[in-house]
């Protein structure tokens, strides 16, 4: 599959602009005007005493007017390359998570800049002495204690905290998006959004479910404009911390490590989703759907959070009227002669005919009983589940049938109960979720490997492009080449404009 993708290094375009030469630029000399602000931050600073670790050594150098050359020459021992502010925010050494300043010459975590903290020993012993107030990505010169505000350092402060407006977001899921690459800091290309995310040991099940959720425009875009600050779930802060960083257009590296947001996952969920065992992306899916939903003030009202204003649909089982987030379906069952599958003949089902079970008319033998199935209501983006795996009294078994779907233009108009008054039934594919083992239809855990398919530009054409991410790695792909895979999840988005004709370029509607 390699042969037929093309790496997105060959993407051109203008060079990453140089830095800006700190000691060459005179214009950036400190003026009487910065003199007093760094004087009045410094009487600032010393006032908050924000712990033990405080602020004694700021207080004490109030009022002495600093020599610039210093901060100037310290500015310069600064080392990008090394800096990401992906891991979790703990002292190196003490492993407390209050006032953590990241030292931005090595990029070690180091608590407190007081005369007995960490973060001063490291500057004395070290003899590295600028460091970065993780919560307010302030910048201080330690032993010294004074505040140091270049614009020059304006850059490390954007890659720890990157902030979006409704303006820089505008465009993401367009294909305008596509034609302005990012630089990293080796001046190498990248999409923002259509990054590697690290598999620190098997979290590779977590990365296609955060890559699938990131690409969802409504809870993406909520995300990136949120400045979550106060009483907010860690949770919540990580996963908008982190969609932050997925979609920065100025990453020092062109990759992110999940870190931080997974720590919390594992804790909050006590170990179930863990970095170090392989998972089921569905059932994490669900988790953090519902743990999203919460404690972004969902309660069980229809609409009241965007997870359910984006997700949120209406099944009808017998009389019953029930909510969903995602539609499971069942795929038909596999060949019984497994020499089939030996061969790779590889059983094919359409995806209408999968979805046909959600079909009002026909009914569906499960657990004994007969359930009816009728959607309600369709929500504006449909997360659906290929049931690939069954548990029997042994073994996790795996249904190898491959799907065949469109990428554009599904019309789930058949499963509905009412479709005249519904609005657009018709849907694109957004993101496609996929499973790969050793041969054979055991469930491998060992060998499993997961991969993202992500729609980039849409519209269809030219206009959109398909990226297919497997932790680091980042390829372009080729349409054609999607279906091929055992899908596992997929999000569908609601076309919205009326389907257009006059364009001849919407030729692969179902
Ligand atoms: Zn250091």
């Amino acid at each position: 599959m390699t042969s037929e993708v093309k790496h997105l290094s060959s993407v051109e375009g203008s060079p990453r602009p140089a830095k800006r030469a700190r000691l060459d630029d005179g214009a950036s000399a400190p003026t009487a005007e910065t003199e007093e602000r760094m004087n009045a931050s410094r009487a600032a600073e010393g006032m908050e005493g924000e712990d033990e670790y405080g602020e004694e050594t700021a207080t004490s150098t109030k009022g002495q007017v600093e020599p610039p050359k210093a901060s100037d020459l310290y500015l310069d021992t600064i080392n990008r390359a090394v800096l990401d502010f992906d891991f979790e925010k703990v002292c190196s050494v003490s492993l407390s998570n209050i006032n953590i300043y990241g030292c931005l010459v090595c990029g070690k975590y180091f608590q407190g800049r007081g005369r007995n903290s960490y973060a001063f020993a490291h500057a004395i012993h070290d003899d590295h002495h600028v460091f970065i107030n993780l919560e307010t990505t302030k910048v201080y010169v330690l032993p010294d204690g004074y505040l140091v505000s270049d614009p020059s350092l304006e850059d490390i402060a954007f890659v720890l905290s990157p902030t979006f407006t409704p303006a820089s977001i505008a465009t993401l899921s367009t294909p305008v998006h596509l034609q302005k690459p990012s630089y990293d800091l080796a001046n190498k290309p990248y999409i923002p959004g259509y990054i590697g995310l690290n598999n620190i040991k098997r979290n590779d099940y977590m990365n296609v479910v955060i890559h699938s959720l990131l690409h969802v425009p409504p809870l993406r875009d909520h995300l990136l404009l949120s400045n979550y600050r106060g009483k907010e779930s860690e949770l919540l802060k990580r996963f908008a911390g982190l969609a932050k960083k997925v979609w920065n257009p100025r990453l020092f590296k062109s990759q992110v490590s999940p870190h931080e947001f997974l720590q919390e996952v594992n804790r909050i969920s006590a170990g179930k989703y863990s970095l170090e065992k392989q998972g089921d992306p569905v059932e994490f899916l669900g988790w953090l759907l519902n743990h999203l939903h919460k404690d972004i003030g969902g309660t069980k009202k229809k609409n009241s959070s965007v997870v359910f204003t984006t997700f949120q649909g209406e099944v009808q089982i017998k009389s019953t009227v029930s909510p969903f987030l995602f539609l499971a379906v069942d795929l038909p069952p596999p060949p019984l002669f497994q020499d089939s599958v030996e061969k790779n003949i590889i059983p094919q089902v359409s995806i209408q005919s999968v979805l046909a079970k959600y079909d009002g008319q026909k009914t569906q033998e499960s657990a004994g009983h007969l359930r009816r199935f009728k959607c309600q209501r369709l929500p504006p983006y449909i997360i659906l589940h290929f049931k690939r795996f069954t548990k029997n009294q042994f073994v996790e078994e795996k249904n190898p049938t491959i799907v065949n779907f469109p990428l554009r233009g599904l019309d789930f108009k058949e499963y509905l109960d009412a479709p005249e008054s519904h609005p657009s039934t018709i849907y694109d594919l957004i993101a496609n979720v996929t499973h790969e083992s050793a041969v054979g239809t055991t469930h491998d855990k060992e060998s499993t490997v997961w991969k993202v398919h992500l729609r980039a530009g849409a519209g269809g054409g030219e206009n959109e492009k398909w990226f297919q991410i497997q932790d680091l790695i980042v390829e372009e792909i080729r349409k054609e080449m999607i279906v091929l895979g055992e899908t596992i999840l997929q999000i569908w988005e609601r076309r919205t404009d009326a389907p257009s004709t006059t364009n001849g370029m919407d030729v692969d509607r179902a």
